[in-house]
C-alpha cells in the first residue's frame, strides 16, 4: 500500500492509530530503566538472492538484499543476549505462489513474488522475517508462537517502520496471545512505559526455553494481566470511550 494513494482523511486517521497511549501515572519509567545497553553490532551478513524462480523480482530482490545487509546486524543487536551468535550468510529465495507472503527457515527467507509485485512497498516483511531467522529458537512448549509472532512484529513495526500506518488494536477485542501488530504494540507499550529492555529479556528467555508469564511480573513488578488492562485502558482513554 502506497500512503501517497490514501485520502488525506484516511491517512491521517491511520496514522493517528499508530501511536500508544500513554504510560499510567503510577508506570512512568525510573532513570535507571533506560540505562539498558546494547551488545556491539556484528558485521554484516553476506546476503545471496535467488530469483531463478521469478526473474522479474530481481530488481525488488537487489533492494531487499541491501536492506537485508543493513538491517540484519541492527535486529541482531536489538535481540542480543549472552552467547548469542549471529548467522554469518543469509538467502533470499523469490517465488511465485509460496502460500503466504514469506517465510523464514534456517538462514532462509523464502518470499512470493507475487506479493512483492503486488505490495512493492512491503519491505517490512524482509524484516520480519530476518527476526525469525535471528530468534530461531530451540523447541519447547514453553515458548508462545504468539510471543515468538510479536517479537518480530516489534521488530518491524515498532524498530524499523513506527511512523507506517497499521490496523488498530481493538481493546474492547483484542487478547495480548493474538500475536502479530496486537502483541508487537503490547510490547512496545510496556517497554516505553516500564523496562527498556523487555524484548531482550523475553527474546532471552525463548532461547533459554526458560519463558514463564511471571517474567514480565519480573521486569515490571506488574502482572501480564494487569499491564494488558492499563494498556487496553489507555486505548479506551485515548478513544474516548
Ligand atoms: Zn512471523
Amino acid at each position: 500500500m502506497m500512503l501517497n494513494s490514501l485520502p488525506a482523511a484516511l491517512l491521517a486517521a491511520l496514522l493517528a492509530v499508530a501511536a500508544l497511549p500513554g504510560c499510567a501515572q503510577t508506570a512512568q519509567p525510573a532513570l535507571a530503566t533506560y540505562a539498558d545497553r546494547l551488545a556491539p553490532l556484528p558485521a554484516a551478513p553476506k546476503v545471496e538472492i535467488d530469483v531463478t524462480a521469478a526473474p522479474a523480482a530481481k530488481p525488488w530482490a537487489e533492494r531487499a538484499s541491501r536492506l537485508a545487509a543493513d538491517w540484519f546486524p541492527h535486529i541482531c543487536q536489538l535481540l542480543a543476549t549472552d552467547g548469542f551468535r549471529p548467522p554469518k550468510a543469509l538467502k533470499l529465495t523469490f517465488k511465485p505462489k509460496i502460500g503466504a507472503p514469506a517465510y523464514a527457515s534456517g538462514s532462509e527467507i523464502t518470499i512470493d513474488s507475487e506479493w512483492i509485485a503486488a505490495h512493492p512497498d512491503d519491505f517490512g516483511v524482509v524484516i520480519h522475517e530476518m527476526t525469525h531467522l535471528i530468534q530461531c529458537y530451540p523447541g519447547s512448549r514453553s515458548t508462545p508462537g504468539w510471543l515468538v509472532e510479536g517479537i518480530a512484529d516489534y521488530i518491524r513495526w515498532w524498530r524499523y517502520e513506527p511512523e507506517a500506518p497499521r490496523t488498530p488494536v481493538d481493546p474492547d477485542r483484542a487478547k495480548v496471545t493474538d500475536s502479530y501488530r496486537t502483541t508487537a504494540s503490547f510490547l512496545a507499550w510496556t517497554s516505553g512505559c516500564y523496562h527498556r529492555g523487555l524484548v531482550r529479556t523475553l527474546d532471552k528467555a525463548c532461547r533459554d526455553r526458560s519463558y514463564k508469564p511471571e517474567i514480565f511480573e519480573q521486569a515490571t513488578g506488574k502482572t501480564l494481566e494487569t499491564l494488558w488492562t492499563e494498556y487496553t485502558d489507555g486505548l479506551r482513554r485515548a478513544r474516548g470511550r
